[in-house]
């Protein structure tokens, strides 16, 4: 019997935080990985790729970029089915967050997040359902969404400065929706994970802005990311469902955005 060709997934913003926790995951589960970050994170990234490597004995192949930049996510998709024979998972993991009442808010900054948050989580699922009609085997699209993508600021105390933000992960649902509506007649399901609190550099940051704003300490803040579970989050929280999604027993779910929050916010 032939055996079962690996299938291959591409994970952007893989050099730290939840992206790097979805690579190792999804190494540990059998896959091939393109890990995709900015230029100035290569050599994490490298680390990042030795290190699966040598845990799981996935291939790996490292692409540095900008997910805002078409041809940047062209070449990536590109370098993906070069190097493995083609593609069958992307996540569009790539974000920024940034802070700041609406009204202080520059066109550069609103601008700028939707750049990294939109139009690139547009451009990874275009170029990527593109190959994946091409091929015609099916897939699997994910994007990063968030729980406040599902409703504005759900911590009054905290971050109640991300309008921009907010709006650019209502946006991600929106293009998972469409994309679930037009893929789904290919065998491709398009979904997205909503963490709430999940320690990373992005909260880390965060935090640090929140003791600027607040004079309040780190305690004070991961405080109220505890939901009903009563604890922060960990990659590995947003990784485990990542794993699922991309599984043949999550053929029947599309368009989903899934909470992934210790129970922070019900919808
Ligand atoms: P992080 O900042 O720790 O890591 C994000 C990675 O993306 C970094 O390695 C960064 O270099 C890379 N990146 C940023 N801009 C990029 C670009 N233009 N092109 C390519 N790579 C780029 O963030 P994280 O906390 O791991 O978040 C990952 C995703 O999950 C983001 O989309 C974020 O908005 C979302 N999210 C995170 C949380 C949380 O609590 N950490 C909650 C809700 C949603």
């Amino acid at each position: 019997m032939e055996p079962t060709a690996r299938r291959v997934a591409i994970v952007t913003g893989a050099a730290q935080g939840i992206g790097l926790g979805i690579a190792r995951r999804l190494a540990k589960d059998g896959l091939d990985l393109a890990l995709f970050d900015l230029p100035q994170c290569e050599s994490m990234l490298e680390d990042a790729a030795s290190a699966i490597r040598s845990e799981h004995g996935a291939r790996v192949v490292c692409v540095v970029g900008d997910v805002s930049v078409e041809e940047d996510v062209e070449r990536l998709v590109d370098a993906a089915s070069k190097n493995f024979g083609g593609l069958d998972v992307m996540i569009a993991n790539a974000g920024i967050h940034i802070t700041g009442t609406l009204h202080e808010l520059s066109v550069d900054q609103f601008d700028k997040v939707m750049a990294v948050n939109v139009r690139g989580v547009f451009l990874c699922y275009k170029h990527a359902a593109k190959r994946l009609i091409e091929q015609g085997r099916g897939g699997r699209i994910i994007g990063a969404t968030s729980i406040v993508g599902k409703r504005g600021t759900v911590l009054p105390h905290s971050v109640r400065t991300q309008a921009a933000y907010c709006a650019s992960k209502f946006a991600v649902r929106g293009l998972t929706q469409c994309a679930a509506l037009e893929y789904g007649e290919y065998g491709i399901t398009v979904n997205a994970y909503a963490p709430g609190g999940i320690q990373t550099p992005l909260m880390a940051t965060a935090g640090e802005e929140y003791t600027a704003r607040t004079g309040q300490p780190w305690e004070t803040f991961v405080a109220q990311f505890k939901g009903a579970v009563g604890r922060f989050g960990e990659p590995e929280d947003v990784a485990k469902v990542v794993s699922f999604l991309v599984s043949d027993d999550a053929s029947f779910i599309t368009g989903q955005s899934f909470n992934v929050d210790g129970g922070l916010q019900f919808d």
